[in-house]
């Protein structure tokens, strides 16, 4: 029989998949001893089984029932009971935390009747209990039964009438319950629901939909959070910090979440039930000043946020509620962080002897490397800076203000890059969030969802500028000294400062960029990435090559750390001035006329190749002949057809017209390229081979490998071997020849192949678009966000690589190919050799090499680290 229903005390942190990440860490926490108000949890499976069947399963009513008796029996007051009710709260938690994304409903069990026995219970405290109860039909009402939420707010702001919150009396707030639930009546045609259980029930159910809210969606999406997983709840019952002054509720983290550092770091709200610290209602005070308030607790707090630290080993974020003085805890989590402080973190953790380097490599990830390779503004610059806010996500980011989220979008997908600037966000700001260069708020802080949700995504967030008067409705915002920002007006911001500017400030390059380019690390950060690459780079078993054509992308990438280069394109040589020999080319009248053509083209070859070997030493360099088709060369048809109508051709104009007539294609990707043209052609791939064998010649270490693109036969790689192993042994130069696997016949048919290839590389853009029959360029813009919607795929197969489909591609293909040829090298080129995933599907399948645009070297050799390092055969462990 499936158990649906884990107790607090039965479950652990492992259990994640089943229990949620909040229900798993709630059990964690209370099996540590740490004080979490009982409760339990309703697994994932129960979610996963009512989304599927649109019921709960059979026997969960039963099991929630059996655990809620059992809480009733141990706090000694039963859910909803009249004169002494026991409130919960039904919580959402899923396996990934997915902050502010899905519901959670607070004081679950009042009514008409438990809110007099709740106040009575609290010693007279009717204020308290009449703002419990008005909580609880603004959550329901909104999450649970779908009722615009403003409505409540509206009346909410209209009872306070410029004041706060706290300065509602019991009254006041008990005549709020009365319109709250005119509202309901209004909205549903119903009243709202007074039997406990009923509201429990409908709750569960409600925080179950949540998984697939359209703003859980888009996160998921944009987080890449798989779509089936669902999510737990979590019934726990409630501790108030509402109470009055000796309560308060808050958010903390063990380390600064911005720079890694140690110290105490949270916000904390008096008299305050769970969201109002995130949502801003009113402005929290820091962390600090609870000591003053509350000195226990406070201490407590700290030692129990030690104790996590040490358990977790790692950094935590903890939320937490005051009742009348005594401290209880809420929530924990690993905490999410700016990628600079993964870095920091993480070397600090094994300076603190909590971790081995080996864990500290796999704590980072190439994402977040990559991010401190962007930009930053250049501090010489002149710029006026209007205010300053909280750094409460790093990075540099310029764009035009926008004050809705709508907007942003809007302006996003026409190009421009956007500021999205609020007095604070919410969940509902997501897809403006997404589309942003940038976030600016003028409240919150740290924690706020500005910031949580920002440094999730890694963009650029600076929160609570509060010398910024924000006008969302009129669309503008205000700075000290008379400054007024309106729709439109170019601003930048500064994540790691806090910095706002008006006008686009200039950026530079990021400081860990300088020191991959060979600066000595000097600052804490870039010492904390370079201890954590030397351990990938001695960890990892797979190589890393740049795609490179130009000898300045390749000494860039020698100083990246390629051992080689995998992938140097030759058609940039046939463009620029070199154009005209082209056209020569294609023109050819006869034998002669074309073979002039390549002779002309034979030198400047040859010198693009020696500068390529000067940059890259004794290493290896693939270089490709040439793979596109030969019109794309040629000047564009439109063009000369206008001139061929209006008379103004020359003979030259017309011949090129017809020739690009006659090279035209129906399915160009498909049609005459790659090993092809070099079929065709008498000459064109042997002048490639005698430029390369020439170059090879002069500079003294050269390692040249040739490579054939878009074979699919064994047969086209035969025919063109023969002729340039030929020419490569009467220049007396050893050159590897090898090919491009990046047709699906080529990798079915592998074993062949490699009787003809010293090595295989993988084109993979090709073999993508080969394997699922759509061509990039087609379908990025017309059906992806479509397929995307539909979970089709979870992310575009361009990005990563599609490890059923094309990766079993590759995997025949590597086993077949090595069968044939044992020593056969196998790498991949393109852009997933530079995606952390692909790179470890790469490191599985037993690639020799991936190869990648040369700023994405650093981010595949931690990645290629990290696979070596959570392979748990390997033997660097
Ligand atoms: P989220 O996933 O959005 O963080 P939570 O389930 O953690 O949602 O609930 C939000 C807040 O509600 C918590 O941080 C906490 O302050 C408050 N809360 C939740 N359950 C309880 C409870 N049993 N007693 C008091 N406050 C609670
Ligand atoms: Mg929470
Ligand atoms: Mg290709």
């Amino acid at each position: 029989m499936a158990k649906y229903v884990y107790d607090f005390t039965e479950g652990n942190r492992n259990l994640k998949d089943l229990l949620g990440g909040k229900g798993a860490n709630l059990a964690e926490m209370t099996n540590l001893g740490l004080p979490v108000p009982p409760g339990f949890t309703i697994t994932t499976e129960a979610c996963r089984h009512y989304l599927a069947e649109g019921a709960l399963p059979e026997g969960l009513d039963r099991e929630v029932e059996e655990h809620l008796r059992a809480l009733e029996e141990s706090m000694g007051k039963r859910l909803g009971q009249a004169d002494d009710p026991l409130l919960v709260s039904v919580r959402s938690g899923a396996k990934f935390s997915m902050p502010g994304m899905m519901e959670t409903v607070l004081n679950i069990g009042l009514n008409d009747e438990s809110v007099h026995g709740l106040a009575k219970q609290a010693g007279g405290n009717d204020r308290f209990a009449w703002d419990s109860y008005r909580r609880l039909i603004q959550m329901f009402g909104k999450t649970v039964l779908g009722i615009d939420g403003d409505l409540f707010e509206d009346a909410l702001d209209a009872l306070k009438d410029g004041r706060q919150d706290t300065d509602l009396d019991a009254g006041e707030l008990q005549r709020l319950v009365e319109s709250y639930k005119g509202i309901v009546r209004d909205q549903t045609g119903d009243d709202f629901p007074a039997d406990a259980r009923e509201q429990m029930r409908m709750a569960v159910m409600a925080v179950f939909d949540s998984w697939n809210a359209p703003r859980a969606i888009l996160y998921r999406r944009q987080e890449r959070i798989p779509a089936d997983l669902g999510t737990a709840v979590n019934i726990c019952s409630m501790v108030f910090g509402n109470c009055g002054g000796d309560s308060g509720t808050g958010v903390a983290f063990t380390r600064d979440p911005g720079s890694g550092r140690q110290g105490i770091y949270g916000d904390y709200l008096q008299n305050a039930q769970g969201e109002d610290v995130v949502a801003g209602i009113r402005n929290t005070i820091p962390l600090q000043e609870l000591e003053r308030l509350d000195k226990r607790s406070y201490d407590e707090l700290l030692s129990i946020m030690e104790t996590l630290e040490n358990h977790y080993r790692d950094l935590c974020d903890i939320e937490f509620t005051i009742e009348r003085g005594k401290l209880w805890m809420l929530q924990t989590r690993v905490g999410k962080r700016t990628a600079g402080a993964a870095f920091r973190i993480a070397t600090q953790l094994v300076d603190q002897g909590l971790i081995t380097m080996d864990e500290a490599v796999t704590r980072v990830t190439g994402d977040q490397l990559a991010r401190l390779m962007f930009p930053r503004f250049d501090a010489g610059a002149d710029k006026r800076r209007i205010a300053k806010g909280m750094n409460a996500s790093p990075g540099a980011a310029v764009g035009k203000a926008v004050f809705s989220s709508e907007r942003a979008a809007e302006l996003a997908a026409q190009g421009e890059d956007v500021i999205l600037v609020r007095r604070e966000t919410n969940p509902d700001d997501l897809s403006g969030m997404i589309a942003a260069r940038g976030i600016l708020t003028s409240r919150g802080g740290k924690t706020s969802h500005a910031a949580v949700v920002a440094r999730g995504m890694g963009k650029t967030c600076v929160c609570g500028a509060e010398e910024l008067d924000v006008d969302t409705a009129g669309r503008t915002f205000s700075a000290p000294g008379g400054v007024v920002v309106n729709e439109g007006d170019v601003i930048s911001i500064d994540g790691t400062s806090g910095e706002i500017f008006l006008g686009e400030v200039p950026v530079v390059a990021s400081a860990v960029v300088e020191y991959f380019e060979g600066a000595e690390p000097e600052d804490d950060l870039v010492k904390a990435v370079d201890r954590i690459m030397r351990h990938a780079d001695g960890a990892r078993r797979l190589g890393v090559r740049a795609n490179a054509d130009t000898p300045e992308d390749a000494a860039r990438a020698v100083r990246f750390g390629a051992e080689g280069i995998g992938l140097c394109r030759t058609e940039h040589m046939f463009l620029g001035d070199r154009r005209q020999l082209v056209e020569d080319l294609v023109l050819a009248a006869g034998a002669e006329d074309r073979q002039a053509a390549l002779d002309a083209l034979e030198p400047l070859q040859k010198s693009d190749f020696v500068g390529i070997f000067q940059a890259m030493g004794d290493r290896p360099v693939t270089i490709r002949l040439i793979d596109p088709p030969l019109h794309e060369f040629l000047p564009d048809i439109v063009g000369l057809s206008v001139k061929v109508a209006t008379g103004e051709a020359t003979d030259k104009d017309r011949a090129l017209l017809a020739a690009v007539k006659r090279l035209h294609e129906q399915n160009p990707m498909l049609g005459l390229r790659g090993v092809r043209l070099g079929l065709v052609i008498p000459g064109l791939f042997a002048m490639q081979v005698r430029a390369i064998a020439q170059a090879a010649k002069e500079v003294p270490g050269a390692r040249p490998e040739i490579m054939i693109p878009l074979i699919a036969a064994v047969q086209e790689l035969e025919c063109v071997r023969e002729e340039a192993a030929a020419i490569l042994a009467e220049a007396g130069v050893g050159a590897l020849i090898g090919t491009m696997v990046e047709t699906p016949r080529a990798a079915l048919t592998a074993g062949q192949v490699a009787e003809a290839a010293e090595f295989f590389s993988f084109g993979t853009n090709d073999l993508t678009q080969m394997a699922w029959g759509f061509s990039r360029d087609d379908v990025e813009a017309s059906f992806f966000s479509r397929y995307l919607e539909l979970g089709i795929f979870g992310v575009s197969p361009f990005e990563t690589l599609d490890r059923e489909g094309v990766g079993r591609l590759v995997a025949i293909a590597t086993e077949e190919g090595r069968a044939t040829r044992p020593d056969l090298k196998i790498g991949i080129c393109g852009e997933h050799g530079g995606d952390p995933d692909s790179v470890h599907f790469c490191h599985d399948t037993g690639l020799d090499y991936v190869s990648c645009s040369p700023f994405r070297i650093p981010v595949a050799r931690l990645e290629a680290g990290r696979a070596a390092l959570s392979d748990t055969d390997s033997d660097t462990r």
